[in-house]
């Protein structure tokens, strides 16, 4: 359920030289789902900037952000008690049902964060989770730790090769799985979407409202026009145009 609440920043901590990791006190009754995102009114800017839930519990929000731009540079300069107006409940969120025995996550640097709420809710459900995060090089990998201590087999895969498996996520994501949940840079997606397996996908687009009103975020699918803020993010990689 969409609602706007006024939220206390805890801690707002970097995890690499540009990315975030930022917690949030208020009420989170409204985030339902892994995958769904929340819109934060920053100070001083119009528009809002969509940020997907990291991870939410007992009233704390976590998200995780990379500094692109005005919007994701000022977040970086908040500091603890200072508060923010976070827009919550946005998107559809992945659909857990689907997971099947053997899940595999698939994350591409700051796609990673939706995949954490994710990977909390399969493991107790699911004989085992897979998880491969894919980044540049060893400088950008974050969350390895956290995915590890839910019990996930956690896979790295760095273009440079600095770490874990050199090369792309799809170089690491070998083996028997039953569906694939993926959020990451577009042709990072469209690779998976060759897999031989049925996947969800979490999209991104340029977002006015957020909420499915001003149509900004529209998309062409197989099945036709799509509100990325509200039909998805998620998509099943089937009626996704790649
Ligand atoms: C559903 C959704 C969930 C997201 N979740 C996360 C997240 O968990 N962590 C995270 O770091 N980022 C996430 N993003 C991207 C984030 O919204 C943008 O990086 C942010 O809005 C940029 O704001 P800015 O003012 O810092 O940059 P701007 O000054 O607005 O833009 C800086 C650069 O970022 C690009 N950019 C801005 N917005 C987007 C966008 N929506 N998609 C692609 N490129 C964009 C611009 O083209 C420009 O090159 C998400 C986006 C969507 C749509």
């Amino acid at each position: 359920m969409r609602r706007t609440v006024d939220f206390v920043v805890k801690e707002n901590i970097p995890l690499t030289a540009n990315v975030y990791e930022m917690t949030l006190a208020g009420n989170t009754e409204g985030i339902k789902a892994p995958g769904q995102f929340v819109n934060v009114a920053v100070p001083g800017l119009f528009l809002r900037r969509p940020i997907s839930v990291c991870d939410v519990e007992d009233g704390l929000l976590t998200l995780v952000y990379k500094t692109v731009g005005k919007g994701t540079d000022a977040m970086a300069k908040l500091a603890a008690g200072e508060s923010l107006n976070i827009l919550v409940g946005l998107g559809n969120g992945y659909d857990l049902t689907l997971a099947g025995a053997r899940p595999l996550l698939v994350g591409g640097g700051v796609g990673t964060p939706p995949l954490y709420l994710l990977a909390k809710r399969l493991v107790d459900k699911c004989e085992k989770v897979t998880v491969v995060l894919g980044f540049n090089s060893k400088d950008e990998i974050f969350y390895e730790r956290e995915f590890k201590a839910l019990g996930a087999d956690v896979r790295i895969a760095t273009l440079d090769g600095s770490y874990g498996v050199k090369g792309y996520v799809t170089d690491a994501a070998q083996g028997d799985f039953s569906h694939y949940y993926a959020c990451g840079p577009l042709p990072m997606l469209r690779a998976l979407a060759k897999l031989e397996i049925e996947g969800s996908v979490s999209l991104e687009e340029r977002m006015g409202c957020g909420f499915g009103a001003c149509m900004g975020c529209s998309i062409q699918t197989k099945n036709g026009v799509k509100r990325v803020c509200k039909e998805g993010p998620v998509f099943d990689a089937a009626e996704v145009i790649w």
